[in-house]
């Protein structure tokens, strides 16, 4: 038999416990470079610096890269009507191993 508890707790009690159960809102700083509320210790969103050094790069930048990306490669290629054949698919990968001798490649040895 399993370990029963002693005494019976109330509805209230329970429930009275559990109202502490709750999740805390994370806090914010502002950013040193725009301003913007970011979380402490991580790079701003906003304009991507961390600190006085640019880290990333914001998602509006990426876009603007994508579709410049997109753009240039539209002038380029040809009409995109004929479908392109899908390269075969390599299942492994082979290591090269010094010389190349075709030997496997142990790293649990020492
Ligand atoms: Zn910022």
């Amino acid at each position: 038999m399993s370990a029963q508890p002693k005494k019976k707790i109330s509805k209230v009690r329970g429930k009275t416990r559990r109202a502490h159960w709750h999740g805390a809102l994370p806090k914010l700083t502002l950013c040193a470079k725009c301003k913007a509320s970011k979380l402490p210790h991580r790079a701003c969103p906003e304009c991507g610096y961390y600190g006085r050094a640019k880290v990333i790069s914001t998602k509006l930048e990426s876009k603007v890269a994508k579709t410049l990306e997109k753009t240039k490669s539209r002038i380029t290629s040809k009409p995109s009507r004929i479908k392109k054949t899908a390269k075969p698919k390599t299942t492994h990968k082979t290591i090269n191993t010094p010389k190349n001798t075709g030997a496997e490649f142990h790293t649990d040895q020492e």
